[in-house]
């Protein structure tokens, strides 16, 4: 019992109070030894962690775009090896790019990569934060990134962001010039920012909150193959080898960066393993420094290299030793160490007089924090924040609570326990004393108020400063012997309605010519966030319309209801762009609506060919089988096995979804089925792919997989409203059953196309020309060629960024796409008119 106790503790307090990285994940069936050895393991990494912390007074900060172009090896290396603060700064969510595990996009992909690189943080020990702009897609220049941003905004944020973390260094990937133009601009930003944070007259209503900072040193990452070619560097550098074995977590950096970069899965597939030459040497260039600062030393190993504070502040920072010796070396004795911080903390290592505190005093707290952090280890004492339910509702009842825990072999004294949530802070009543391996918690009981604002649905809050909701946090005030420490654990709650919305299936409705008599169907899945069983109304309102059903759905629990709306249907082609429903679920007496959804309401005048019979291949999300259903198609759902070995004689046309050749590689080997299908008649639509995942690459076993060559590029068109030019405005494809026109690319979202092919085999007839302004127009967004006795078309068009915004001319197009080459199209047209 007191083993299993014991046992249960340590592994409780290396779960809550974990600043390490986990590398090596235990599988379940471990024996209790192997946990043991595991948990030990953890507990001296994260020793050494808090012991090489207090060591380091200095804080790096690395300023990155998107998740994702953040520098995680640097900043492992930082962190792991030498105790350096480190701080992360992303100009965007990185909601404009693609999503490869989900369907979501645009905000609810900004949740998830925020999400993504709060994980990855935290493997590599740093600390992310967020300027909030907008990333509205993938742009060519820093121009166009500040007519979105607003450069005074940006830099006003970027200002103050410094002015509250105060670097000492900053390192950044993004130069001025090359890459993406939210690289570049914020590369410009950083530049400018270094400066302008550290002069009062740039902004200073922000000198009310924070006060102005100097950093000392700014970096760019030195261009690769000038890493390479070290001879031609006449920039002062510092020099990353990430190689290095970390002694405590038996893996090398490079692997833990890995790890980390992994955790941004929205942006895979990354690689698995570090490449077995090493991962690369990371250089940077010194690109300014503030006056006086002490020089860089040749052979730099870190961008704090020779870094000094002032006298006054260093000579008040007594890192605590053992016999002279750093307590680092003393990992393994844990006792001796905690004696060490005792005295430390009681003889005021990290504190000066006021005057000298008052100097720098974020940099005093931030020592003072870390040797709280590193008592809390060597004595083996943990807090974690927990709530009794996962969110708040506003009005019902809240528990919040302090778990503490004691997994070491002193007595700890609890001195008092604080629990801050809404905005105020509260002590709570607890225990006055923790003896070894017990553990205790203070409980705090309250209201939510209702007047906390929703933070949900997550996307609709990712700008508005409720992204994950309400902070809360348990604070403790603890001592061991006579030296007095605080712990905190801090979490966040949403703050959602009793009965919440969590999703309406399709988002937004299209109607089109063949679709608009049916009834409209939506799919709503409900969570039901109270101890009781709900009873209600599911309501669709919209002009001239109303409709409903009763619902009742348990306690804590969720469902999808579905709802029909059978009468006179308000979708007709009078429909203005614009109109919506509301679908809201109400308390039934007297009717008040707890939560609410609009759905736009959206008319395509898209005709497809008649009797098709459409097989398609998804990707990441509903998009194809949404739209085929908006335009009344008779379709099917493929798996690869249907194209493995399925009869596909029976479809007139099959379409591939975006990189259907990399969310489902099995497609590769299979690949020819489909060509046969091509030559026996069928019509085959392929959307867009990224190069290599495309071109014909022997190592990776992946021939031509279009009928005639066709390679592609990294060209883009990420002007939504680039001109668009019809190459041969008589084929049919422009012609039939639609007649496209300009209007058909009008309201574009988002961009034009991306991955153009490059070249292409002279079967292939290109129908559009497209280009962001300024560029050379690109010929092969939309190629189709007759193969056998039917026909191929690939297009790098972004049609399903259109569909999934119910754009009429997507609709449009895409109708044309798949009714292609069926006999009967031309006959359709001839009925219609
Ligand atoms: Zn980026």
């Amino acid at each position: 019992m007191h083993f299993e106790l014991k046992r249960k503790l340590r592994i409780y307090v290396s779960l809550f109070l974990s600043l390490l990285l986990l590398s090596a994940v235990a599988p379940r069936q471990q024996s209790a030894q192997q946990e043991l050895g595991l948990v030990d393991k953890q507990n001296r990494a994260r020793l050494h962690q808090a012991l090489i912390d207090l060591t380091n007074p200095f804080t790096v900060l690395c300023v990155a775009a998107h998740p994702d172009d953040e520098d995680g090896s640097t900043l492992t290396v930082l962190r792991r090896k030498y105790g350096v603060h480190t701080v992360s700064l992303f100009s965007t969510y990185g909601e404009g790019g693609q999503n490869a595990v989900g369907p979501e996009l645009y905000e609810e992909l900004g949740v998830i990569r925020a999400r993504e690189t709060m994980a990855a943080a935290e493997v590599q020990g740093s600390e992310p934060h967020f300027l909030g702009l907008r990333d509205f897609g993938f742009s060519k220049t820093a121009e166009e990134t500040f007519r979105a941003w607003g450069e005074k905004e940006a830099l006003r944020r970027m200002v103050f962001q410094i002015r509250r973390l105060r670097p000492d260094a900053i390192i950044t990937n993004h130069d001025t010039t090359t890459g993406h133009g939210h690289h570049q601009a914020t590369g410009r930003l950083i530049l400018q920012a270094f400066d302008a944070a550290a002069d009062p007259k740039q902004f200073p209503e922000q000198l009310n909150q924070v006060g102005v900072w100097q950093a000392q040193r700014l970096f760019v990452r030195a261009p690769r193959r000038e890493a390479q070619a070290t001879a031609q560097v006449t920039q002062k550098q510092f020099t990353i080898d990430p190689n290095e074995a970390d002694p405590f977590r038996e893996t090398t950096y490079a692997q833990q960066a890995l790890a980390a970069l992994q955790k941004h899965a929205t942006q895979g597939p990354w690689p698995k393993t570090v490449a077995a030459g090493g991962a690369r040497i990371i250089r940077y260039n010194l690109v300014r420094e503030a006056t006086g600062v002490a020089a860089l030393p040749d052979n730099a190993k870190t961008p704090i290299d020779g870094l000094r504070l002032p006298e006054s502040i260093s000579s008040a920072f007594h890192i605590p030793t053992i016999d002279n010796k750093p307590l680092t070396e003393f990992v393994d004795k844990k006792d001796e160490v905690l004696i060490s911080l005792v005295n430390a903390r009681k003889h005021g290592a990290f504190t000066a007089s006021r005057d000298v505190m008052d100097l720098d005093p974020p940099r005093f707290q931030l020592m003072s924090s870390r040797l709280d952090a590193a008592l809390a280890v060597a004595a083996d004492v943990g807090i974690t924040a927990e709530t009794d339910e996962p969110v708040f509702v506003p009005g019902a009842p809240a528990k919040i609570s302090a778990v503490l825990g004691n997994g070491g072999e002193v007595d700890v004294q609890i001195k008092r326990v604080d629990i801050t949530a809404f905005g105020s802070e509260h002590r709570v009543a607890t225990a006055d004393k923790m003896l070894p391996e017990t553990e205790t918690t203070a409980l705090y009981e309250t209201t939510t108020p209702k007047t906390a604002s929703l933070s949900v649905p997550s996307d609709a809050h990712l700008y508005d400063g409720q992204l994950f909701g309400q902070p809360v946090v348990a604070r403790a005030e603890l001592a061991v012997g006579d030296a007095t420490f605080v712990i905190t654990s801090q979490i966040q709650r949403d703050v959602a309605p009793p009965v919440q919305i969590l999703s309406v299936d399709p988002p937004v409705y299209v109607s089109t010519p063949a679709s608009s008599q049916k009834p409209l169907e939506f799919k709503v899945r409900l969570i039901n966030r109270m101890a009781g069983e709900f009873k209600g109304l599911l309501r669709v309102l919209g002009s001239s319309l109303e409709t409903g059903r009763e619902i009742v759905l348990g306690a804590h629990s969720s469902d999808v209801f579905s709802l029909s709306v059978r009468q006179a249907l308000p979708i007709t082609r009078r429909i203005q762009s614009g109109s919506e429903l509301g679908i809201t679920v109400d308390l039934p007496n007297p009717k008040s609506p707890i939560d609410k959804r609009k759905v736009k309401l959206i008319y395509a005048d898209a005709l497809v060919a008649p009797e098709l019979v459409v097989g398609y291949l998804p990707s990441f999300d509903q998009t194809l089988s949404r739209s085929l259903a908006a335009l009344n198609v008779n379709a099917k759902e493929l798996k690869v096995s249907d194209v493995a070995s399925g009869d596909l004689s029976k479809f007139s046309t099959i379409v591939l979804d975006i990189r259907s050749y990399e969310a489902h590689p099995e497609l590769l080997p299979v690949n020819d089925r489909l060509l046969k299908f091509v030559e026996n008649g069928g019509t085959l639509l392929v959307f867009y792919h990224k190069t290599d995942e495309w071109n014909p690459d022997d190592r990776r076993q992946r021939p031509q997989l279009a009928p005639y060559p066709l390679t592609l590029s990294d060209d883009r068109v990420t002007q939504e409203d680039a001109p668009v030019w019809f190459l041969q405005p008589r084929h049919p494809l422009l012609n039939s059953p639609n007649r496209i026109t300009q209007a058909d690319f009008a309201n574009w979202v988002q961009e034009r196309g991306l991955y153009f092919p490059k070249e292409w085999d002279s079967h292939y007839a290109a129908l559009l020309s497209t280009n962001d302004k300024g560029e050379p127009p690109l010929h092969g967004g939309l190629l189709v060629a007759p193969y056998g006795k039917g026909n191929y078309i690939y297009t790098s068009l972004v049609w399903y960024r259109q569909l999934r915004a119910g754009i009429p001319g997507g609709y449009r197009f895409f109708a044309n796409m798949i009714s292609y080459g069926n006999r009967k199209t031309e006959a359709s047209r001839a009925n219609d008119q």
